[in-house]
């Protein structure tokens, strides 16, 4: 198993104002399960992917508030919030969202890429 860019360090969760667990897996799949056992645990309201709800993670402005599905907030989260998914392009050091969008920078668009000059 290998875990994405798992931190040595940990990342403060900032959902909500009063959550004091850090989050040890920021990867989509590590945060939705975060979300689900710590900040989903009315009975009245239990998890379900398919819920739509308000980001409530705080930024330096504010509550995030956009509106999801439950199911896509670990996703948003990991790359809105935390750039957990981020990874800087190794030629020219670009920052992209994901890693998909990364091969198909260094394969099409990236400045310092040999690759890229060929048609
Ligand atoms: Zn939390
Ligand atoms: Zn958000
Ligand atoms: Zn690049």
């Amino acid at each position: 198993m290998s875990r994405p860019l798992a931190s040595s360090h940990y990342t403060p969760c900032a959902w909500g104002s009063d959550c004091r667990i850090p989050l040890d897996d920021l990867s989509p799949s590590g945060i939705s399960r975060h979300l689900k056992e710590h900040h989903f645990r009315d009975q009245s309201a239990p998890w379900h992917p398919k819920n739509r709800g308000h980001c409530k993670w705080w930024e330096a402005d504010g509550v995030c508030n956009k509106d999801l599905n439950y199911a896509s907030f670990g996703k948003h989260i990991a790359a809105v919030h935390l750039q957990s998914t981020a990874r800087p392009c190794p030629n020219c050091h670009q920052n992209l969202g994901r890693a998909d969008s990364l091969e198909r920078h260094i394969k099409n668009y990236c400045p310092r890429s040999s690759r890229a000059e060929k048609k």
